[in-house]
């Protein structure tokens, strides 16, 4: 752009909602060279070389999903993230704990550096990662501090965090031990560590004594016994005072996380999470979690604000991990921008238990830029053959949005 009056992109008359800049209202988003140049009201469309129209429309900065393993063709779990991205309006995806000490490498070179949506990791304190769906904490050879320190230190562009799943699924004998093996190594490289909790044992009250400010506890709604709600239904007063020294509490709806009733009942006691975020994987993909629109969308079906909404999954999640060039529309940012409508229906939401919530909106991406170009819609690849639903969700799954991918077949008939 020789002339610094000229935008490449402007996205014109949409409503802006911009928690992290403060843009609210009906405002024009123009890009240059990739990054966003201002966003004002009533910018001349003469001065844009494309400009979208965006009336009645909602603008943001794209989605940052906290919550993903989008490590494909590596690991159970692992999605495609490029086509996704492109009909949901995340533009950033952190991959938690996918990889650990021995895959990463594979993470870096065949997703992060050939996808066009930004991926960052977090690097599971497991050196095996998520290669399989369960006990990468159980044998305690693979938790193996000095080798997550040296990938860490050579990968600091892209490993921004540590991660450890705690739940009886996946430590085995090795117990809360792992936690205390993952602390190390989060300490040794001074870097965020994410929790996943879900059903114990270990106890939520082990968990609970090693948090520390600056964690993320993901599946903070869980309906499984390592929740966090006392036996009074009120937050555990240890995780409140840990919040307001900035422990992060992260959504990470996935497969098995997600409960309404567990989300009623914070809200009504005026516990508002930090971060919305999927834990999108090869079987949440498939419902009911879908995606992140879905997901935000059953937020709002609880009461909560778009507003409120959009914050905690663009500026929250960039500051819970540091990304502090992300989740805003501020001048100069990346030009990463979702566009989306609400779509008023009756719609009934299912959470991990396949209990229903009615809502009468839909959140729905109508366009998303990275680096202000558009990313192209594509075919989901097929599911892997694994990736079978259990019978209670498969059975009463209603998808709300277009799958536009195959689910698998059962590999039962195979094995007879
Ligand atoms: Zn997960």
């Amino acid at each position: 752009m020789a002339n610094a009056e000229q935008f490449d992109l402007l996205i014109k008359g949409g409503q802006v909602i911009d928690p992290g800049a403060g843009y609210s209202g009906q405002l024009d988003v123009a890009v240059a060279d990739g990054k966003v140049a201002t966003v004002e009201a009533g910018i001349d469309a003469g001065r844009a070389g494309k400009v979208v129209d965006a009336t009645g429309k909602i603008v943001t900065p794209g989605l940052i999903d906290l919550h993903t393993h989008v490590y494909w063709g590596s690991t159970f779990w692992g999605i495609y993230p490029d086509p996704v991205a492109a009909r949901t309006g995340v533009t950033t995806w952190l991959d938690v704990g996918s990889s650990g000490g021995y895959n990463f490498p594979g993470l870096r070179k065949f997703i992060v550096e050939e996808s066009k949506s930004r991926v960052y990791a977090l690097l599971n304190i497991s050196s095996i990662g998520l290669t399989g769906p369960s006990w990468e904490l159980a044998n305690p050879d693979y938790l193996d501090v000095a080798l997550g320190q040296t990938i860490i230190e050579a990968n600091r562009d892209v490993i921004v965090g540590v991660k450890a799943r705690i739940d009886t699924n996946t430590t085995r004998n090795v117990g809360i031990k792992a936690l205390d093996i993952a602390r190390e190594l989060a300490e040794a490289v001074d870097l965020p560590l994410m929790i996943h909790i879900g059903a114990g044992p270990p106890t939520i009250d082990e968990v609970i004594e090693r948090l520390r400010p600056g964690d993320i506890i993901t599946h903070c709604f869980t309906g499984q016994s390592m929740n966090l709600l006392d036996p009074n239904g009120q937050l555990y007063p240890r995780v409140a005072e840990l919040r307001a020294q900035g422990l992060v509490l992260d959504i990470g709806h996935g497969a098995g996380s997600f409960s309404f009733d567990t989300a009623r009942t914070m809200l009504a006691n005026g516990v508002m999470p930090d971060v919305i975020s999927t834990d999108i994987h090869q079987l949440a993909i498939q419902g009911p979690c879908f995606d992140m629109p879905t997901t935000i969308s059953k937020f709002l079906a609880i009461g909560m604000s778009l507003e409120d909404a959009i914050e905690r999954s663009t500026i929250k999640p960039a500051q819970a991990i540091h990304l502090d060039h992300l989740g805003s529309l501020k001048p100069g940012s990346p030009a990463d921008i979702a566009m989306f409508h609400l779509e008023d229906g009756d719609y009934t939401f299912q959470d991990i238990f396949m209990n229903e919530q009615r809502g009468s909106q839909l959140l729905v991406n109508d366009a998303t830029w990275i680096d202000g170009e558009a990313l192209e819609r594509v075919p989901y690849p097929d599911l892997q053959p694994w990736a079978v639903l259990n019978e209670n969700q498969r059975s009463k799954m209603i998808p709300l949005v277009e799958v536009p991918f195959k689910p698998a077949a059962p590999l039962l008939d195979n094995r007879k």
